[in-house]
């Protein structure tokens, strides 16, 4: 788990500005959703974050630690993606603990690793399956899970669910939430759905035009939305 802070952080592809100057502190352990229309910069900002892509400006701190200069690879985060690549040749345990085996970590740790976060996503009976022989919701909770078993101190969701049909969302959505009761980790979880930030968040970032509009709980912004953008956006009634 890890505190993550963004100062100042700048996005320019050429001549296109996308994210300009964006400040935020995410606090250990926190649930922070970001929403905002599409195209406003919600992806660039994770991608940021994760060190996909480098800032144009800015600094982005985790546990109080420079990191804008460093790779992905050296951040301590996992993403996880709306279209969740899994390996088809690979078994549910194989493609869960393959990261790991690239990690070279010892093949007992791997597999108590993967066996606990299959329990936590309820995916103990389906191990040996391939991907082609689960669930839409089964597969994504595959996709989470190989994240899991790294350990990251921060977790980055870009529209997990947006590939999900209604009832499977609501279901993964619950899996989430209790997944974040049961593991506490920081996570940052970007939606175009209200409902999914509503019920989610500790604290919602609302962006437009790669601008924070505002940033608060689920209740604050709709009981003091700070203007009629993020009001229509939250569906609050004012
Ligand atoms: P969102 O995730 O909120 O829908 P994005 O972060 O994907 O928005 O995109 C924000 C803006 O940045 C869009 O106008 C998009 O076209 C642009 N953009 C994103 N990635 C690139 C890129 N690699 N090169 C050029 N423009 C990009
Ligand atoms: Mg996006």
């Amino acid at each position: 788990m890890a505190d993550l802070k963004i100062i100042g952080a700048r996005k320019s592809f050429g001549a296109v500005d996308v994210l300009h100057g964006i400040d935020l502190d995410v606090k250990d352990g926190e649930f922070v959703v970001f929403v905002g229309p599409s195209g406003c910069g919600k992806s660039t900002l994770l991608r940021v974050i994760a060190g996909l892509e480098p800032v144009s400006a800015g600094e982005i701190e985790i546990d109080g630690v420079r990191v804008t200069d460093r790779p992905a690879s050296e951040r301590g985060l996992a993403m996880v993606f709306q279209s969740y690549a899994l390996y088809p040749h690979m078994s549910v345990r194989e493609n869960m603990g393959f990261a790991l085996e690239n990690m070279g970590l010892p093949k007992a740790e791997i597999t108590s690793r993967v066996d606990r976060a299959a329990a936590m996503l309820r995916l103990t009976d389906y191990l040996d399956r391939k991907p082609k022989a689960l669930s839409g919701g089964q597969r994504q909770r595959v996709a989470i899970g190989r994240s899991i078993v790294r350990d990251p101190k921060i977790f980055l969701f870009d529209e997990p669910l947006s590939n999900l049909d209604a009832e499977l969302r609501v279901a993964t959505r619950k899996e989430l939430a209790a997944l974040h009761a049961e593991i506490g980790g920081t996570m940052i979880y970007v939606t175009h759905d209200q409902v999914e930030a509503m019920t989610l968040a500790d604290r919602i970032v609302v962006l437009r035009a790669g601008r924070i509009e505002q940033v608060g709980t689920p209740l604050d912004l709709y009981n003091r939305p700070a203007n009629v953008f993020v009001a229509g956006f939250i569906g609050s009634p004012q």
